[in-house]
């Protein structure tokens, strides 16, 4: 019945955690801040089929900052402009949630309209060190949204 289903479909956002639906870090299409947008990195970029691009800095685990694929419509690639440029520009917030929110959670945060994506962090505490937070993937609406009609 509709209820059973509602029901089900409440439970999976109660029960499952960002860490269960996320891109992992190594699948996400990221830049390096360093990048320079040439010919064939705006290739690579349009390619990528994604609308918002991770940019990290030195590491993949270090996340800076994000670009929009639509932030780069008015760059010619002649000019090589620096991919630093571009997001000091345009400053998207970037958000993170712990790998351990539950999915009713994240689709609130992503309600507020403050984004459609987030990287996903988790506190490491497992060698001697501090702990650190470590980054584990990437996690958008559209993702949750998924998992809702999965479970419908
Ligand atoms: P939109 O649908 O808002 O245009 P999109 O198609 O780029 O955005 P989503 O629909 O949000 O992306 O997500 C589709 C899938 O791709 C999701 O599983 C998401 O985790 C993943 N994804 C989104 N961005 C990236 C990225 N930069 N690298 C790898 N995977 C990504
Ligand atoms: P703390 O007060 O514990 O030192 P923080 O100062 O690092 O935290 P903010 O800089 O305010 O926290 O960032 C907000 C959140 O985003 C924090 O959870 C932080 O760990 C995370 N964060 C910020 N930058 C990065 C990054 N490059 N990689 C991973 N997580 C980051």
């Amino acid at each position: 019945s509709e209820f059973v289903k509602e029901e089900f479909s409440r439970g999976t956002l109660r029960t499952k955690v960002v860490e269960d639906i996320m891109t992992s870090l190594k699948d996400c299409f990221m830049l390096s801040a360093e990048a320079v947008l040439d010919f064939n990195t705006m290739s690579e970029i349009m390619q990528c089929g994604y609308t918002r691009i991770p940019v990290y800095e030195e590491e993949r685990s270090n996340i800076v900052d994000m670009v929009y694929v639509k932030d780069l419509a008015m760059v010619d690639p002649e000019d090589c402009t620096p991919l630093n440029t571009i997001i000091k520009f345009y400053n998207h917030p970037l958000h993170f949630v712990f790998n351990d929110t539950k999915l009713d959670a994240v689709l609130e945060e992503f309600k507020k309209g403050k984004s459609q994506m987030a990287m996903v962090q988790k506190v490491n505490n497992e060698g001697d060190g501090d702990p650190f937070y470590e980054v584990l993937g990437l996690v958008t609406l559209g993702d949750v949204i998924e998992e809702i009609i999965k479970s419908e």
